[in-house]
């Protein structure tokens, strides 16, 4: 690493010169110029972070052994468990709740108030589990091989775990504050916010109330074992469900009719899985896939570049390479739409009068919802199929957070410091209790630890059959979370 022409003002341009080696071709080196640290953060005596490892793994290992599976959730077990841990430290609490198995715990550290507060948060629940699949039971929290495996391992209880340790730190330490640090631990993040963040904005804003905030969605990708680049979620798409449903006549399934529901219906499906709404780029994706085409290896970097170009035939031919290569990103570029129920009939001998098909659609978040139906009405393009919206929750829009602001320089900042890698604004595909606080006009970032991109696939990431993380990890984040929040919240 060349480090030159540190400016005099204490900001530096420095120019890293990254060797990325290893798995899918990334294995090339690229010269980055990017913003060296601004200075010593951290005024106090930092934390001694190798002998906070087992307090760390223990909190972790606590409270993924509490079974908070959502339905039904019964996140009251974590909640109880924080408190104790809270209050033991001298760490001022409360708890609110819709319901009371389901409680969301605020906890607040002072500052002087010369700055408004920055919110810390991380979800209790977790998605349900087959146990059957899984090699270590989903609840024991076994460390095997350098790894911690647990259902909510990457999903929700690292952020979890490592903003209470950011808690119980910065009281530790007694840093001084210019603005509170205010930690959430909300409960309903998979599919019941309305016992979580809805009910906390609702009903107990001021609680919450804070200019920034911090939550899952982000994180250090490595490649081959070596971090490569972070990612910081500044913006999610909507989910929405859209029902498709085809009338038809009924009758004896021997004398087959024209209006057959299931027909009309299989066919409306089939328009709707060939069909790809246009690409719309937005301000963080352009930006996310700019950067990430300056790291990537030559041929995928092209097909970066490619998606942003104004030429669409150019567009149209990466676009086509990212579907059937990187599913991913392809669902970044658009509002994507995903059928995933299809139901209809019930003896074999009957022509059913109707069949009902359900669209997973993630809008991009300045889609215009009905707008979007008629677009999808009108491909169908069938009088006998209804395209209607389905009932299920969905999530408010809110404004992108900015990648030019105070925390996302400080997120910029530690990930160059602690990983030495750049840092790229991005777009979940995923919803996240922050669309609720983005939608107050909070600026929200989505942050989370180092994974393998390669153990997603393997069926270790978030909602798989398996879910791990490395403790070496977990002990980064650990410190990342800190500094980031102490860079942010402490005095300057
Ligand atoms: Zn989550």
């Amino acid at each position: 690493m060349i480090v030159k022409g540190l400016g005099a003002w204490g900001w530096g341009l420095a120019v890293l010169r990254l060797t990325l080696a290893g798995a899918g071709g990334w294995g090339l080196a690229v010269a980055l110029a990017v913003f060296a640290a601004s200075r010593l953060i951290v005024a106090q005596a930092p934390p001694d972070w190798k002998a906070l490892e087992d307090e760390m793994l223990r909190h972790y290992q606590a409270v993924l052994r509490l079974d908070t599976t959502n339905p039904p959730g019964n996140e009251r077990i974590a909640v109880e468990y924080l408190k104790q841990v809270l209050d033991a430290a001298g760490v001022p609490n409360q708890i609110f709740a819709l319901d009371a198995n389901r409680p969301n715990l605020v906890a607040r550290l002072k500052g002087s108030g010369k700055k408004r507060p920055l919110l810390v948060m991380g979800h209790t629940d977790t998605v349900t589990v087959d146990a059957a699949k899984w090699q270590h039971s989903p609840f024991s929290a076994t460390r095997e091989g350098g790894y911690v495996y647990a259902r909510g391992a990457v999903d929700d209880k690292d952020n979890l775990a490592a903003a209470l340790m950011t808690m119980l730190l910065v009281k530790r330490h007694a840093v001084p504050l210019d603005r509170d640090v205010i930690f959430l631990a909300e409960s309903g993040e998979e599919g019941n916010s309305n016992f979580g963040i809805q009910y906390m904005v609702a009903q107990h804003y001021p609680e919450i109330d804070a200019e920034f905030c911090f939550a899952e969605g982000g994180g250090v990708t490595r490649i081959g074992g070596e971090p490569k680049f972070a990612t910081v979620q500044a913006t999610e798409k909507i989910p929405r469900g859209i029902e498709l449903v085809a009338k038809g006549i009924s009758g004896h399934g021997s004398v087959p009719l024209p209006s057959n529901a299931i027909v009309h219906l299989a066919s409306a499906v089939a328009k709707i899985g060939q069909w790809r709404p246009d690409v719309r780029l937005n301000e963080t994706t352009g930006t996310y896939f700019r950067r990430l085409a300056s790291i990537a290896p030559p041929d995928t970097a092209a097909k970066y570049r490619d998606v942003l170009s104004a030429d669409p035939k150019v567009r149209a031919a990466a676009d086509d390479w990212l579907f059937e290569h990187e599913p991913q990103h392809s669902s970044m570029l658009r509002t994507s739409v995903s059928p995933n129920i299809f139901a209809g009939g019930y003896r074999s001998n009957v022509i059913p009068s109707e069949a009902k098909a359900t669209l997973d659609v993630r809008m991009l978040p300045d889609e215009d919802p009905a707008k979007f139906l008629a677009e999808v009405a009108r491909i169908i393009n069938d009088p006998a199929v209804e395209a209607r919206f389905g009932a299920q929750n969905t999530r408010p829009p809110g404004v992108a957070a900015r990648a030019d602001s105070e925390p996302f320089k400080a997120i910029e900042a530690a990930n160059r410091r602690i990983y030495n890698v750049p840092t790229l604004p991005t777009m979940s595909t995923f919803a996240t209790d922050m669309a609720q606080l983005r939608a107050r006009g909070m600026q929200c970032y989505g942050i989370g630890p180092a994974v393998d991109l390669e153990d997603g696939p393997k069926g270790f990431g978030m909602h798989s059959d398996q879910e791990r993380l490395l403790e070496s990890e977990l002990y980064r984040f650990m410190r990342f979370t800190y500094e980031v929040v102490v860079e942010l919240g402490g005095v300057r």
